[in-house]
């Protein structure tokens, strides 16, 4: 669906240019016009969550979208360049032929920025290659509309910001803002006091600031999934990457602070399925705990349909389970009419090497946690599952390409029109093979 996506966006641009079209000047000017058009949308997307909060489309096709905006934009600006170089005319000033020209030598950069898919650069982009345009074309005041619209756009998207951060964050309760960072095996679990909570919701996330962690994370913010939430304070579940992740870790212990931006993303409505079926693997738990919090709590107050709750998560490491133990025991705790089951696959490095590989173990109240040392069977377990649902079923999943496919595969099999997929959240990567084991001496705090 991407690709025909995709495929019609740039046939239908290359058909505006071409159609009626009166020789290379026209296409000339074409291209030119539709890349300055082209950029209003670009500076829309620089907060692509805010779109995310308001239409179904994920925060992954929204990025998507952006970068092949992107990449049509190069084309188009491209295309005028040699134009305007090929027919050997003096380089005319004016809004379209200037905007080719820079559109083509910004916009490489920004190709690249773009296949990062990074919030941060991004920014760094809005802000460099709009304005530079705007001042060109606008030497001789031609055609400044398009640009003009792009650059007011790209204002009030950051004036919006700064406005949401400052009323999410102003507030003066003795921990208000306070950031807590807890190591964790292969994970790191983050909290903070927001000082105005909000009604909080599955399926959302935030941009987190850090403050007290140096200049250069102050000026970055992170999108990461809420996974837990008591009174003010939130919780997440971060893998450690490469940078501002990788940093936070260095920071275990000690007193910070934060700025939030959102809440975005918007929550499935799952309370309206008999059975929920729920795949993850590593921190993929994230997206789905707050779920089965919202389900639990859902049915206690008559307001969700649910007999039957799911969960099963595949683990690397048998020490990750520790991620997400309280917030399991909270779950069982409300989960009072023993509608959920629980199924932890440890795939390997085991905690006890005798561990016999392909045992099981039950613990809690009726059974309702399971751990299986070996590897998740989706097909098998998944078929046996909608075999003996009860009512309409969703299937849910936060978890790496290989799981996705499967559950994915799987359901189209199955060919039962009560039975849907939902993608939950943004699956941060597999667990353990990003942190480097020594820190280097740049990242002293
Ligand atoms: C909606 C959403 C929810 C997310 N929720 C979680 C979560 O709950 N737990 C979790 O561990 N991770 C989550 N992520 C991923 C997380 O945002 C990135 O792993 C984190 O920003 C990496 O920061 P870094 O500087 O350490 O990364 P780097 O080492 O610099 O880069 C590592 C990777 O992270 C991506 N990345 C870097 N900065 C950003 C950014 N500002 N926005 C998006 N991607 C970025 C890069 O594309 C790159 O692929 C979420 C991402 C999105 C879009």
């Amino acid at each position: 669906l991407q690709a025909i996506a995709i495929v019609c966006g740039i046939a239908a641009n290359w058909l505006c240019i071409a159609i009626t079209a009166d020789g290379v000047r026209d296409i000339h000017s074409r291209t030119g016009q539709l890349a300055t058009i082209h950029m209003i949308l670009l500076c829309l997307g620089s907060r692509t969550s805010i779109l995310t909060s308001h239409t179904y489309l994920s925060s992954y096709g929204q990025q998507i979208a952006h970068s092949w905006l992107g990449w049509i934009t190069i084309g188009n600006g491209a295309v005028h360049s040699i134009i305007v170089l090929g027919i050997g005319r003096r380089l005319e000033l004016d809004g379209v032929g200037i905007s080719g020209l820079v559109v083509s030598r910004q916009y490489p950069s920004l190709a690249r920025r773009e296949s990062k898919r990074i919030g941060r650069r991004r920014d760094a982009y809005d802000g460099t290659t709009v304005p530079i345009t705007f001042v060109r074309a606008n030497i001789r005041d031609y055609r400044p509309l398009y640009l003009g619209i792009a650059v007011g756009l790209l204002a009030v998207g950051y004036l919006s910001r700064f406005g949401h951060i400052w009323y999410r964050s102003c507030g003066t309760g003795p921990n208000a803002r306070r950031l807590c960072v807890r190591p964790l095996v292969d994970a790191i679990q983050v909290s903070i006091v927001v000082p105005r909570p909000w009604h909080f919701r599955a399926g959302q996330h935030i941009y987190l600031r850090g403050f007290g962690m140096g200049i250069r994370a102050f000026w970055q913010s992170h999108p990461f999934t809420i996974a837990w939430w008591e009174g003010d304070r939130i919780s997440m579940l971060i893998r450690p990457r490469g940078g501002f992740t990788r940093r936070l870790l260095l920071y275990a212990g000690c007193t910070l602070h934060a700025l939030v931006e959102g809440p975005f993303g918007i929550e499935h409505d799952l309370g309206s399925y008999g059975t929920v079926l729920m795949f993850a693997s590593g921190v993929g738990i994230a997206a789905q705990v707050p779920y089965i919090r919202r389900l639990l709590e859902g049915r206690s107050m008559s307001k969700a349909r649910t007999q039957r709750i799911v969960i099963y998560w595949r683990l690397d490491n048998e020490a990750h389970q520790e991620w997400v133990k309280e917030w399991m025991d909270e779950l069982l705790r409300l989960d009072v009419k023993y509608v959920l089951g629980i199924y932890i696959y440890v795939a390997g490095n085991y905690i006890d090497p005798r561990t016999h590989p392909a045992s099981a173990e039950h613990f809690g109240e009726h059974d309702r946690v399971n751990r299986v040392f070996g590897d998740l069977d989706i097909k098998y377990t998944l078929g046996a599952e909608l075999d003996r649902r009860r009512g309409n079923t969703v299937v849910a999943v936060c978890a790496g390409h290989p799981m996705i496919d499967e559950v994915r595969s799987t359901v189209r099999g199955a060919l039962q029109q009560d039975i849907w997929l939902v993608e939950l959240g943004v699956w941060p990567g597999p667990s353990g093979d990003s942190i480097s084991p020594r820190l280097g001496p740049r990242d002293s705090p």
